[in-house]
């Protein structure tokens, strides 16, 4: 694969300070997904080097956190200038290796270089209190420190962003931190370790390994110095690692599955409707956690949003994203196009309506025709399971009380959306909705300065936002007796 600055794609891991190969010399093979071809091979890891990698970060963090603030932040500075610089050649690795056309990619380092920005600016933010004593001889203070070595595991669907939003914080509050990406997607990581190594990160405070995640998965999920995991990923993953965190009692951030309603009531702006569905939707191909899984539309306005809705999912072009022409990239892989099937397949069969769509693309491998299903009911999977594919499925409602039950009727709860012009509507429904994030006429919620993360079993803790420093952070207490 041909990239502007060829030392970007490296098909090794940054451990200890040094590129390196796996101990064995095994090795990934890491495929476009839309062409199917070898675009690069690297280490598979285990638990060996991941122990080491972890005792480095222990040494490599305590300099770390005895810098100010500043001096840690104008780091991160300098790294968000050479992403930017990069953008493009960072942008056709996201698009080779996970599919999404070039233009979401570009936007893609876009918001991964925000949270490099914004946690550099929160660094400096990072204050205690002195607190009013109960006693008069004594003083109170509170501080903030970093909890020290910390471990990422990430998803192949935002190859960037995902790292940069728990990267940025760990290294602005003084933390090392260990990334290991999915192995669909190591190279868009390891290119990003490159550039924050030019930036000026010291050896060890951000390494990279891929590899064999059960054992990497294990190791930094079991040992003791690493004291806060963060992942990204399915809620099975999720309870997997958050048991194995368990017996050393780690910090957690889970960002897990999602099932998110999208309830479009009578009152709301069609266009304006259509136009957030489509943009929530078929985002990476309906391949993000927060993508509407369940369109409720109320019966007034059903037939003339699905109307709408088939008439822009027709419009939309499917192939390579590397094409600049393509606005709909291939799933992620055969399991992925299996599960979308499945679910069609069991909605056509209790009575669903196929409006457009429906099959796989000509273009074969990995690539599915943007589908919109009507009279979709909750006794079919979509209401209950994360489809993660580009297919649209309309439910019909009728009272706000009615759906507002059906959205809640799910163990997930990250993000939610309403289209509604109705000002009472616009506070109420969120108040009653159990998610993590509403957003309220738009399908795009996600931005640096806002808190991202769900209740439920959609996981725990909030990334970005000034909240999403805290993850990072431990509060100490010292009471001064005079
Ligand atoms: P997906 O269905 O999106 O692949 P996963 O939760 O399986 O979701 O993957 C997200 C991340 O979790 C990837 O980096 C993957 O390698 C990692 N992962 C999967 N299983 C394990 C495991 N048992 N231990 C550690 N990491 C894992």
């Amino acid at each position: 694969m041909k990239l502007d600055n060829p030392a970007l794609l490296i098909e090794k891991n940054l451990v200890e300070g040094q590129w390196i190969g796996a101990d064995s010399g095994a090795t990934l093979s890491v495929k476009n997904v839309a062409t199917g071809e070898e675009i690069a091979s690297v280490p598979l890891l285990g638990r060996a080097e991941t122990q080491r990698a972890i005792a480095y970060a222990e040494q490599a963090q305590r300099e770390w956190k005895r810098r100010t603030a500043t001096e840690r932040a104008k780091i991160l500075h300098r790294w968000v200038s050479l992403i930017e610089e990069s953008r493009e050649d960072l942008a056709r690795l996201i698009t080779a290796e996970g599919g999404k056309p070039l233009a979401e990619a570009r936007g893609e380092i876009a918001y991964a270089a925000s949270f490099i920005t914004w946690f550099a600016e929160e660094a400096r933010r990072v204050d205690g209190a002195v607190l009013q004593p109960v006693n008069a001889s004594q003083r109170y203070v509170v501080t903030k420190q970093p909890v020290g070595v910390c471990a990422a595991i990430t998803p192949w669907n935002f190859p960037a962003a995902m790292i940069t939003r728990k990267v940025a914080p760990a290294l602005a509050s003084g933390c090392a931190i260990i990334v290991k990406p999915a192995e669909q997607t190591p190279l868009t990581a390891l290119a990003l370790a490159r550039l924050g190594e030019e930036a000026g990160l010291p050896a060890g405070v951000l390494q990279v390994v891929t590899g064999d995640p059960r054992a990497i998965g294990e190791e930094l999920c079991q040992n003791p110095t690493v004291r806060k995991l963060s992942f990204t990923g399915s809620t099975e993953t999720g309870r997997t690692l958050m048991a194995q965190c368990a017996p050393s009692i780690k910090k957690l951030s889970l960002e897990l599955g999602g099932n998110a309603p999208v309830i479009v009531f009578d009152d709301a702006d069609l266009e304006q409707a259509v136009a957030g569905i489509m943009a929530s939707k078929f985002r990476n191909s309906g391949q993000t956690c927060v993508c509407a899984n369940r369109i409720y539309v109320q019966r007034g306005i059903y037939a003339a949003l699905s109307d709408a809705l088939v008439n822009a999912v027709n419009a939309l072009k499917v192939g390579n994203g590397l094409d600049e022409t393509i606005n709909q990239g291939p799933l992620i892989d055969e399991r992925a196009m299996n599960k979308v099937e499945s679910h069609i397949h069991d909605a056509l069969e209790k009575g669903a309506t196929l409006l457009t769509g429906g099959k796989r693309h000509p273009l074969g491998g990995n690539f599915f025709t943007p589908t919109v299903i009507g009279n979709v009911d909750q006794s079919m999977r979509f209401a209950r399971e994360e489809t993660f594919g580009p297919v649209a499925p309309l439910f019909q409602f009728s009272t706000d009380e009615e759906v507002i039950q059906y959205a809640n009727e799910t163990e997930f709860g990250l993000a939610a959306y309403i289209f509604t012009r109705d000002a009472r509507r616009q506070w109420l429904v969120p108040e009653a909705l159990e998610y993590g994030m509403v957003g309220v006429n738009t399908g795009l919620i996600s931005n640096e300065v806002a808190p991202f993360g769900g209740i439920k079993q959609s996981g725990l803790g909030r990334e970005g936002s000034r909240f999403g420093m805290d993850e990072y952070l431990e509060i100490k207490y010292v009471c001064v007796a005079l």
